[in-house]
Order: structure tokens, then sequence, then C-alpha cells
């Protein structure tokens, strides 16, 4: 087993259980890996929605952020501030001319996530193709399940938004954010951040619990008030 490939591709399932605010699912595997599909987290949505969400008596709880997170390493950051609904900010700086700097920033609620994030693909560079394949990173990777770019222009066009990119890294924060095991009320500000440091912030939340609350307030927030639940087999 690939620890790359399982994580970098777990994420986006968790991405779409968040964005649709599930909590409590089976999900059934056949293997040690889940499948990368087309890149993007749609798919995983479209399996969900077919699957049925179940809305639940338990009330929710939330991981309230009460005190300001921030990790920095050199240029790149990532934080969380408190705030009564969970949002994401990113903001990337590739040296593409293609990319270049994009930011992006969404609120999880009203079905945003639906809309603006779940089919923003992975993305990856020919010329990286082998680092990141040694890497575990994109194996596999072709232009079926992954925006493909060379020195100077994408491969399979067209995109399905302009700043795809800075949307799928907000995606895959999503999906890593996950890992805390309960639905944030906080404002996260990532920048340039990756994998590494997602998971980062992870472990310093969980690690400290004056940095947050357990609440089943809903303050604000047009996340389903219960529990949803949905059970799906890939
Ligand atoms: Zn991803």
């Amino acid at each position: 087993m690939k620890k790359g490939v399982l994580i970098s591709t777990t994420e986006h399932l968790l991405s779409a259980f968040t964005g649709m605010g599930i909590d409590n699912a089976i999900v059934e595997l056949d293997n040690l890996e889940l499948p990368i599909l087309d890149g993007s987290a749609k798919p995983f949505v479209e399996m969900i929605q077919k699957a049925g969400i179940r809305k639940q008596r338990t009330a929710r709880t939330y991981l309230r952020i009460v005190r300001e997170i921030e990790l920095r390493e050199g240029d790149k950051s990532i934080a969380v501030y408190p705030a009564n609904t969970y949002s994401v900010e990113y903001s990337i700086n590739f040296p593409h001319p293609l990319i270049g700097k994009q930011s992006f920033c969404v609120q999880l609620t009203n079905g945003n996530y639906l809309k603006e994030i779940a089919a923003a693909r992975t993305f990856g560079f020919l010329h990286e193709a082998d680092a990141m394949r040694q890497q575990g990173l994109i194996r596999g990777a072709s232009t079926q399940n992954a925006i493909v770019l060379n020195r100077d222009q994408v491969l399979n066009p067209p995109l399905r938004f302009p700043d795809e990119f800075v949307r799928h890294k907000v995606l895959d924060l999503i999906g890593d954010l996950a890992l805390i095991g309960k639905q944030i009320l906080g404002s996260v500000v990532a920048d340039r951040a990756g994998h590494a440091m997602h998971t980062a912030l992870v472990s310093r939340i969980l690690r400290d619990r004056s940095y947050w609350e357990e609440t089943a307030l809903e303050v604000e927030s047009e996340m389903p008030a219960m529990a949803s639940a949905a059970a799906l087999s890939l």
C-alpha cells in the first residue's frame, strides 16, 4: 500500500461528506485505495445523493474554534479563527502562466460546496509527473483523472472553472480537516499550504483542547440541524 495514494484519494471522499453535511456513513471498499475517479469530489457527491441522505434524531455536535491558531512555514501559512460558520479561504501562487496567484473563499452553507467546489479536479504538471508518481501522489494520473499541464498550457481543456486549481485546494483542505472528526465552526485561511500543513493543523487542534469547545448549538448555520447519514459502496 502506498501511503500517499491512500491519503491523496481519501480526502476527496471525506471532503464530499463534509461539504454535504454528512457525519455518519458506512463506506464499503474492496481495496485499500479509493478510486481517483475524475480527480474531483463530484462522482462521490453523486454516489452519496444516489445512496440517499437521512436526517437523524441526534443533534449534531460541532467543534467550535474559540481562539486563533496559526501555523507558519516560510511563506506558507494556515490559520483558523473563531466564527459562527465554517468557511475556507485559500490562496495559491504557482509559477505557471495559467495558474499564478488565485484565491477562493467559500462558506459551507446553502449548497455552496456542490456548486463551487465539488467538481474542481486535482492537477499535475507533465514535467513533474515522474516525481509525483514516485511519491504516489498521482499514480496512474491521466487526462481522465486530473488537469494535466505542460509548461504553458492545459493538455485536456476545458477547465471546469477558470480558477479550478485553487478550488481544488479548497476541496482538499476540507477533506483533510475532516480528520478532526467533527464539523468545524471556524474560519480557515490557508496560503500556499499543502497536505502536510493541513494535517499538522489537524494534529495541533486535536492535541490542544484550549483551542476549541464542543457545541451542539446551531448559530447562523444553514447546515442540516440533525446529523445526516448515507451508505455507499465504492
Ligand atoms: Zn485533491
